[in-house]
């Protein structure tokens, strides 16, 4: 057995399954489709289409970003690639506070606030009550009058079913 042919091909082996994993982490980093016209995309020529803003990030940071990581445009212009206006999160669930707590900023004034999901009222989350429901990142809240009265409303229509 040639010893160092069988080190070679170890060695291809160990290559292809590299390649194979970067290509699939590479695949599900692209993008859906409808960010295209938010975001600009770097034509590279072979269709990977990286993001701007994250090779931006990258090229600031001196190394790739690792997998999960999410850049906000703190404009909320996904063209503005300015170092200032990028910020990168941890995790999807931290940008997605971050614009959650954007929207109620510019909304009332208040970034700690909620929104109902009866009323669409934002207000101070002491007077309603929220959760983070299972797959989501951001609170679901409502007041618990809006509630009340969704619940009483259900019912009657309910009812009225059932009479008619
Ligand atoms: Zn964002
Ligand atoms: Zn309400």
């Amino acid at each position: 057995m040639d010893f160092k042919q069988n080190k070679e091909n170890i060695n291809k082996e160990i290559k292809r399954a590299y390649d194979a994993k970067r290509y699939a982490i590479r695949k599900s980093l692209r993008p859906p489709k409808t960010w295209k016209s938010k975001y600009r995309f770097i034509n590279d020529g072979n269709g990977s289409g990286k993001l701007v803003h994250q090779a931006i990030v990258e090229k600031v940071l001196g190394r790739s970003l690792p997998f999960g990581v999410e850049i906000h445009h703190v404009d909320g212009d996904g063209h503005n690639n300015a170092n200032s206006n990028l910020v990168v999160c941890p995790d999807h669930a931290y940008h997605a506070l971050l614009h959650l707590r954007t929207r109620a900023l510019e909304a009332c004034g208040n970034p700690n606030w909620l929104r109902c999901i009866r009323c669409k009222k934002w207000d101070d989350p002491k007077n309603m009550s929220s959760y983070i429901p299972k797959d989501q990142t951001t609170p679901r809240a409502e007041h618990r009058e809006c509630n009340n009265e969704y619940r009483r409303n259900r019912n009657r229509m309910g009812g009225n079913e059932l009479r008619g």
